[in-house]
Formats: structure tokens, sequence, C-alpha cells
């Protein structure tokens, strides 16, 4: 496997090249278990280990290498890597770390596209969609929408949902599939382009594990699961978080990934509600609410049914969760730039005392 088909490109190339890092190997990283990484290389697995510098100089968690990330390795060993730099990543999608206000935690990088997987049973919502498509948004990751399960429901049915969803998402491609009878899935490999990153996004019960097995086809057994040596030199078996699948996209899936929610949206709800943000900028009053206001331009919208109740409503929904998530993340900014001082403070006076 080539380096291309794993996604590497000629920025990340170009990135090297000037910070001179020739020098060492280029890999990158397929899984992460407490500080220990699985680094994929054109040839080979190995396992990654970060050297003091860069654990040394990280400001915060984000510094640290995230499933997907391209890395600077030097082997020492013959399946051992120390891994010197992260390369600057195209897109990172996050979300607010667990039990922890306004941090928020890397779950992936580097991922061109993503499937926004609904099913089109009864649990069918296309706020949800819309949820997932200002993540998107927010982490530059372009997003394509999968209707599952289509084998549930008739043709009328399905064709009434595409409707609605492509009158309200405009200009996102839409692929109706059903891993039961198969319908849809050729188009959507087609789709797949060979060196692009894929992830999926969706609640559960939508069918992503089986649309990933489907995608896998039958190298799932032999490829999912890898062994990797602890510190300590014992071994664990842990899942293999980006696959490459056989007709060459790359998909990226972990636990994490799952758990990505609305939290993690913050300036992503610009370009979802494009033309309510629009609107607004015919509002009496600058720091209208869209509420209650007279002169509410985005109101009277609502009102002429020039914009969707439902759409409205999800947007203000986003709105105030997007408030609260953005002034914990300002206090949390606030705490990391006065522990790096800390940290500076500290180098200093160690080197003032020779230590
Ligand atoms: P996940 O939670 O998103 O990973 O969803 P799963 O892949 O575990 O699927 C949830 C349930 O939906 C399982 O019982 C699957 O068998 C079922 N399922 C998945 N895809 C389809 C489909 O295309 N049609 C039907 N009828 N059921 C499906
Ligand atoms: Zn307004």
């Amino acid at each position: 496997m080539t380096l291309e088909e794993l996604g590497y490109t000629l920025e990340f190339e170009n990135y090297r090249k000037e910070q001179n890092l020739d020098s060492f190997g280029v890999g990158r990283v397929i899984s992460e278990h407490k500080e220990r990484y699985v680094v994929k290389t054109s040839d080979k697995e190995y396992d990654g280990e970060i050297i003091g510098n860069l654990r040394f100089t990280a400001q915060s968690r984000s510094d640290f290498p995230a499933v997907g990330d391209w890395v600077a390795i030097s082997e020492y060993d013959e399946n051992k890597v120390l891994i010197h730099s992260v390369f600057p990543r195209k897109t990172i999608i996050e979300r607010q770390a667990v039990g922890k206000q306004g941090e928020k935690q890397i779950i992936a990088t580097n991922i061109d596209y993503a499937f926004i997987v609904q099913a089109v049973d009864r649990d069918f919502n296309i706020n949800r969609i819309e949820r997932y498509l200002t993540i998107c948004n927010t982490s530059n990751v372009k997003p394509i929408i999968i209707l599952n399960k289509i084998d549930l429901i008739n043709e009328g049915a399905l064709l009434k949902l595409i409707t609605t969803v492509q009158e309200r998402i405009k200009q996102v491609s839409v692929f109706p599939i059903s891993n039961t009878s198969r319908q849809g899935f050729e188009k959507l490999i087609k789709r797949i382009e060979r060196g692009s990153t894929y992830c999926l996004l969706g609640s559960s019960g939508v069918g992503k594990s089986t649309l990933l097995n489907s995608l896998l086809g039958k190298q799932l057994m032999k490829t999912n699961t890898i062994s990797a040596s602890t510190s300590k030199g014992r071994h664990i078996t842990t899942h293999r978080e980006l696959l490459v699948l056989e007709n060459g996209g790359i998909l990226i899936d972990n636990p994490g990934m799952r758990e990505v929610g609305i939290a993690d949206a913050t300036d992503g709800l610009e370009l979802t509600f494009e033309a309510i943000i629009e609107l607004s900028k015919d509002c009496k009053f600058k720091d209208c609410t869209h509420t209650s206001e007279v002169g509410c331009a985005v109101l009277k919208a609502v009102e002429s049914h020039g914009i969707d109740k439902s759409s409205y409503e999800n947007f203000l929904k986003m709105e105030r969760e997007k408030e609260h998530f953005e002034s914990t993340v300002a206090e949390k900014r606030k705490k990391d730039k006065d522990f790096g001082k800390m940290i500076k403070n500290y180098k200093k006076r160690n080197k003032h005392n020779n230590i």
C-alpha cells in the first residue's frame, strides 16, 4: 500500500520538506490507547510512542497525536517507532470532553467526508441531520447524507423523504441505501474515493456498524483488531480505528465518533442556516435574538413560511447550546494559558538553578 492510498497528499509532503523532516519516516496514526499509538506506514504497522520533547512542549491534549494524524517517525526496534512530530491537521472532529466542561477532545483528524447516516424508519429526524451538518461545517468536513434501511418503506414514501431532505438541505448528496437488500450500495461505493478519508456520524441504531461491515466485506475479521504492546511489555488487543476499504477509501470509526453531538458545533451554524443568518441582517435590532422582537426579519419569514418552522426552532436550540459551549471554552482557554505560563516559569527557574 502506498502512503497516498492511506490519505497522504502533497500538502503533507510539502510540510515535511519545509520542516526538514526528510530524515524521518512518515506514518498515519490508526489507533490510540492511553498514549500508545499504532502507526501505519506504506509497508508496516508499528507500536508508536511519543518522544519526551513532544510531551514536554505540548500545551494541551490537542498537541498529542490523534487517530488520523500524519506523524514523523523513527524506527528504534523491529516493530517500534518514536513519534517526533504531528503534521498540521487538515480537519479535526472534536467533541466536548466527558466530565470536563469546556474541554475539547479530538476524536479524529484529517477526515475529508462524513457520512451522516439516518434510518428512514420511525426514527427518521431531519433536525438531527441538520445537527450533524453543523458539525461538518464546523470541522470543514464535507457531508454526504445516507438514508439507510430503505427496505422498510415503500418507494413513494422514500421519494417523499428524499424530497423533504433535499428541500431543506441543499447541495448535499443524498444516498438511499439498504444494508439488508443491498439497494443503492453500488452507487455509494462508486462515490468513495481512493485516498480520501471518511467517517460515520449518526445516532445509535441507524445502522453504522452494519454499513461499516458491508463496506469492509470479508476483510473485517482479519483487519479489525491489532495487538499492541504496552510500556510494561504487556500485549493488549485493540481495535484499528482507521480502516482501508476494499475499493480504496479510508474509514475512521471509533467510540468517540459515535458520541459526537451538537455541543461540539461552534461556528458551523452560520453555514447550515445561511438563509436565517442572511435574513437576520434585516432585523430592526442588531442584537436581535429572533424570538420576540418587533421588526425581526427572521420571525416574519417564519410566519410567511419563507423559512421552515422546525428548521428555525432547531436553529434557536443550537444557538443556545452554542452560547453555553462557547462560554465554557473561553474559561478553559484561560486556564490553559495560565498552565502554559506556569510550565514556562518552571522551566526558566530550573535553568537558573542548573537542574
Ligand atoms: P449503529 O448503532 O448505528 O451501529 O447500528 P447497527 O449497525 O448496530 O444497526 C442497528 C440495527 O439496525 C441492527 O439490528 C441492524 O441489523 C439493523 N439494520 C442495519 N441496517 C439495516 C437495513 O438496511 N435495513 C434494516 N431493515 N435493518 C438494518
Ligand atoms: Zn431577528
